[in-house]
């Protein structure tokens, strides 16, 4: 259960994998602070995913704590087919790709499951495998053939991910098994869907029609992992619900002094569209082997919480690592203490829209200035308390009570937010009155605390009903009790 002293407004999401599934696992990961676990459809199966989603629910139930699930599409990657045996190359070996069904009959050779490679890479360009362990250069090609001089030497295994730098690649938004994968998360109620490789807004806008075509719909977030992406950017905020800074591949799609560069865009512009933003990927990489992290990552770790970002993400330091619960301890650590250091505010000039979002301001502006125990609020949708987060409280808490467990999952993403599922009652007055007492029963507010009350549930319902609604932000301040 969430305790006061481990209020932590930056959000942990964890990848599942070998290190982690079991139920003990899973449940040490939520009491050290998991919010939200992912899968990673680059490596998971649907019989794992079917037995992994009921487990969190029933383990996140048991513990009184929503915990979010986000199945992370593999997307249009380009991958190479099976080797016989690993290949060591050395710096200056000829290696030969094929596509279209030709046949390999060079000592090093292996085939592409994409055809449009040839059409798509020019002679001189890089071809990155594994992660960037291995670089060639390309040298010439013919109509299924490229022949390549490696660059970087590396161990050359089987079906290993390959990144063309700057290059735009003529593959679908979704592949059929991407498209099988998101079926599934329908089906099984998943409450985020990650797009890797999004390039533009039209992969979003064409992920959301298929989650819809399936009757649901989980939150979208869309992967920032290469040029195109980052060129597309703000169109591709505004259609989503959550960018991720997908730093494995940014990393090799772009240069690399570019990349904090970019991730500072990224959680800049995605902060100021009041969108979540979640960065992702070697946040505690040493840690897969060690105890402690490397003094380059608590720092790395530090930034990303002072720029306020929603969500940093473990990969292999959970999935396949020796510490995963001294991973998140780690991130968690460092969170709090960041958190309290303050942060950047990227929004103290942003010119607000609509008169929700002022009103909503006003409650974050009252909240800073009385310096409020928490922001308490009532949100069928799940927008108010959203774009309540998204304004960043530069202190307080975001309780939020939702009257569905739906909405609640929703929201395990956001900066700030700690959400409970109530049930709502027709008078406000009772409401307000059973979130004070639910909250001081877990010990989340003190007898004495100062809170600021968001209500809109009347407004939506009055506004529904063609009446006029009335939104109020009221300025509890609570009894001492002797
Ligand atoms: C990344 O590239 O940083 C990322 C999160 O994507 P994936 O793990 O699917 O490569």
């Amino acid at each position: 259960m969430l305790k006061l002293d481990r209020v932590r407004k930056t959000k942990i999401i964890c990848t599942l994998g070998p290190a982690s599934q079991s139920d003990e696992m899973l449940g040490r990961l939520m009491d050290a602070g998991m919010n939200i676990v992912r899968l990673n459809m680059s490596h998971a199966v649907h019989d794992w995913v079917r037995s992994v989603v009921p487990r969190v629910r029933r383990l996140s139930a048991e513990k009184g704590i929503n915990v979010g699930i986000l199945m992370d599409t593999q997307g249009p990657a380009i991958r190479t087919g099976d080797l016989p045996a690993k290949l060591d190359l050395k710096v200056g070996d000829i290696f030969t790709f094929t596509v279209l069904g030709a046949q390999c009959e060079e000592e090093y050779c292996v085939n592409v499951n994409y055809d449009g490679l040839v059409k798509d890479l020019r002679v001189g360009e890089t071809v990155v495998l594994d992660n960037g362990v291995l670089r060639m250069e390309v040298l010439e090609k013919t109509e299924n053939r490229i022949r390549c001089r490696v660059l970087t030497p590396g161990i050359m295994g089987s079906r290993r991910h390959i990144n063309l730098p700057g290059v735009r690649v003529n593959l679908p938004a979704m592949t059929a098994k991407d498209l099988a994968d998101i079926r599934l998360g329908c089906e099984l109620d998943v409450d985020y869907v990650a797009l890797s490789f999004c390039r533009e807004a039209r992969d979003i806008a064409e992920l959301r029609n298929i989650v819809k075509s399936h009757g649901k719909n989980p939150r979208l977030v869309a992967k920032i992992e290469d040029q195109e992406a980052v060129r597309n950017l703000n169109a591709i905020i505004n259609e989503a619900d959550a960018v991720m800074v997908a730093r494995g591949d940014l990393g090799i799609e772009c240069a690399l002094e570019d990349l904090p560069i970019i991730q500072r865009r990224i959680v800049k512009q995605a902060s100021i569209h009041l969108k979540p933003v979640i960065v992702a990927t070697h946040m505690l990489e040493s840690m897969i082997e060690n105890p402690y992290p490397t003094r380059a990552e608590i720092t790395d770790v530090a930034n990303a919480v002072y720029e306020q970002v929603d969500a940093i993400m473990l990969s292999g330091e959970t999935t396949t690592g020796k510490y995963p619960v001294g991973c998140v301890e780690v991130l968690d650590r460092i969170a709090r203490r960041t958190e309290r250091s303050g942060g950047v505010n990227y929004l103290q000039d942003l010119e607000l829209e609509s008169s929700r979002e002022k009103f909503l301001r006003a409650a974050v502006i009252m909240a800073n200035e009385m310096r409020a125990a928490a922001i308490v609020l009532f949100t069928r949708t799940g927008y108010l308390a959203s774009m309540t987060a998204a304004l960043r409280p530069r202190w307080s808490p975001v309780y939020a009570f939702t009257d569905t467990a739906e909405v609640a999952y929703k929201l395990s993403l956001n900066r700030s937010i700690f959400p409970f599922v109530c049930e709502f009652l027709h008078d406000p007055e009772r409401n307000v009155l059973y979130a004070e007492k639910f909250l001081l029963d877990r010990d989340l507010i003190l007898p004495g605390s100062t809170l600021v009350v968001v209500t809109e549930t009347q407004a939506e319902r009055a506004i529904e009903d063609g009446r006029e609604g009335t939104r109020t932000i009221e300025l509890i301040q609570m009894r001492v009790v002797e």
